[in-house]
């Protein structure tokens, strides 16, 4: 009963209330100031029954969130202040067929007085003074607000935000098939939609200013070229794999006492070579990515400043690139060279076999399939100097790391089944990681045979490195993100995998035994850069000589 009460006490409709002149507001405003998204909606011709719909659904979402802000000092200030905004943008909006996003507050930020006094006129004072100054005058002559506890209060505008939520998510599915078609090919709508393109543009220009400045990236490597090749010598072709949250201490090639790669372990010792030492960039995909393509190295990279990337680079000194993703992207790194995931297979290439994805997502194995098409799409005049293919694994992303083995690949078991590894006894944590890093192991493994085919005509060679390790429940901590100071080995430690044919050019041009020096040796992700531009002989004024692995056995 007293639920019942308080209910009808917030419909009261007493206009000194927050909330009421919040939702008297957010019906002006949907209803008059939106003249412009109505013309163009009565335009299209989508019935009197859409009309009345969108306009519900316009009203409950301005309202919803206007009872967040519908506090007594506040809500008279910020009603103002929108009504005005609205009307001017009715006014835009109407006249001259603008909408307004993100991009259009940096824009008004950057006009000057003499391009703003262009913009003025009879009729923008005619929408100010009607939509705007009017609502905004009997506003201000309201009186205050009654007193009301402050939980009270909170309780009825959290309860008005959610019945606004509901009754726009009701509409809009009432009308759904209209909606999302309108929506789809109409994609500048949502931007018209007064006042609510004005809170979320200003919003997230806000949003992006406070992440740090953004612009075009520095270049670097302005004077990227390619070290001229002997006659007759085969261009390089290295596939660069980026392995995801694989660490260091569980393959066996670095000594661990599970098989965890039984198919690399079969190669040659004098073409595989793992190195056991090797410190992540960061601790987490996004902070270790762009560090990994950058030649700074860990300690002076600066992840607000934006700058070009290796793949630039090798682009620049004129060879093909192809970033092939099978994971969430390669955060702006391949933003400027040929990508592709997984899951768009070029055209004429033959299906993805069954069970290799879900439609969320695929096993890494889907990296391999029709490679030959994908590079076959590349420039052949950047393909005859040479290539470096960068596969971007899903690898060990947890926690869930019993979905990235396939089902014929899971020798530990039992394996923990949840994603709440806490809820698992550690062996089945332990059981499913190592599940991920044998199916890692098959996947270089395959890719090595499919490089070998195509050594005819490349001088081809392979480096895996992962982008930061994992915790396993060592002391409480699991999966990584751990800030790098205090990060744990495991989270830091990555293994680095480098195969080479001995009978390549490159090897050969290597002094013997040398390469089978670097697996004790410390090295690090600040050594990827330059390591990648010394294998394919590339040469820029960033490439430092002693960063490069392989420099000191040339
Ligand atoms: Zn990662």
């Amino acid at each position: 009963m007293l639920l019942l009460k308080r209910l009808l006490a917030w419909f009261q409709p007493d206009i000194s209330r927050p909330l009421t002149q919040a939702w008297l507001a957010a019906l002006w405003m949907s209803l008059l100031a939106n003249w412009p998204l109505w013309e163009q909606l009565r335009s299209l011709s989508l019935g009197t029954g859409f009309l009345l719909a969108f306009a519900g659904m316009v009203t409950a979402a301005t309202g919803a969130v206007l009872s967040l802000l519908a506090w007594p000092r506040l809500i008279k200030g910020v009603l103002v202040l929108l009504l005005l905004a609205g009307a001017a943008l009715a006014y835009f909006i109407g006249t001259y067929g603008i909408v307004f996003d993100p991009s259009m507050v940096v824009n008004m930020v950057q006009t000057d007085a003499r391009e703003t006094r262009d913009l003025l006129s009879w009729r923008l004072l005619a929408n100010l003074l009607v939509l705007g100054a009017l609502p905004a005058w009997w506003l201000l002559r309201r009186p205050r607000a009654p007193h009301q506890a402050f939980r009270h209060r909170l309780g009825g505008n959290l309860a008005a935000f959610g019945l606004g939520l509901a009754a726009m998510v009701l509409l809009a599915l009432s009308v759904f098939a209209t909606l999302s078609s309108t929506m789809r090919n109409h994609k500048s709508i949502r931007y018209m939609v007064t006042p609510l393109n004005a809170v979320y543009s200003v919003g997230a220009v806000a949003a992006r200013n406070l992440a740090g400045p953004k612009g075009p990236p520095a270049v670097i490597g302005a004077d990227a070229r390619l070290l001229p090749r002997a006659e007759g010598a085969k261009p390089p072709l290295l596939l660069l794999v980026v392995g995801e949250t694989a660490r260091a201490m569980n393959f066996s090639l670095n000594g661990y006492a599970r098989p965890t790669n039984p198919e690399l372990s079969r190669l040659p010792a004098t073409q595989l070579f793992s190195l056991g030492d090797v410190t992540s960039c960061g601790t987490a995909t996004a902070a270790s990515l762009p560090c990994m393509f950058a030649p700074q190295g860990h300690s002076a990279f600066d992840a607000d400043k934006p700058q070009e990337n290796l793949l630039d680079v090798l682009q620049r000194a004129g060879l093909a690139v192809l970033w092939l993703d099978n994971q969430s992207g390669c955060k702006a790194l391949c933003d400027r060279v040929p990508n592709d995931f997984t899951t768009q297979l070029p055209a004429g290439a033959t299906p993805l076999p069954a069970g290799m994805c879900n439609g969320e997502e695929c096993f890494d194995e889907a990296l391999l399939h029709a490679l030959d098409r994908r590079i076959a799409a590349l420039d052949p005049e950047r393909l005859r100097r040479g290539l470096v293919l960068v596969m971007h694994q899903m690898g060990s992303h947890g926690p869930a790391y019993f979905k990235r083995s396939p089902p014929d690949l899971k020798p530990f078991q039992p394996e923990c089944r949840s994603n709440e590894l806490q809820q698992c006894p550690r062996e089945q944590v332990v059981n499913g990681y190592d599940n991920t890093l044998v199916t890692t192991d098959r996947l270089l493994s395959r890719a090595i045979a499919w490089l070998q085919t195509k050594q005819a005509r490349f001088d081809a060679g392979m480096l895996y490195v992962s982008d930061h390790g994992e915790s396993l429940g060592e002391n409480g901590l699991y999966l990584h993100g751990m800030p790098y100071a205090i990060a744990p080995a495991e989270q830091t430690h990555v293994p680095m995998i480098l195969w080479l044919p001995e009978d390549g050019a490159l090897a050969t041009s290597l002094q013997p035994g040398c390469l089978a020096t670097l697996r004790d040796k410390p090295a690090s992700h600040d050594n990827l850069f330059h390591t990648v531009m010394g294998w394919v002989g590339a040469r820029a004024d960033v490439y430092k000589p002693e960063w490069d692995l392989l420099a000191g056995c040339r």
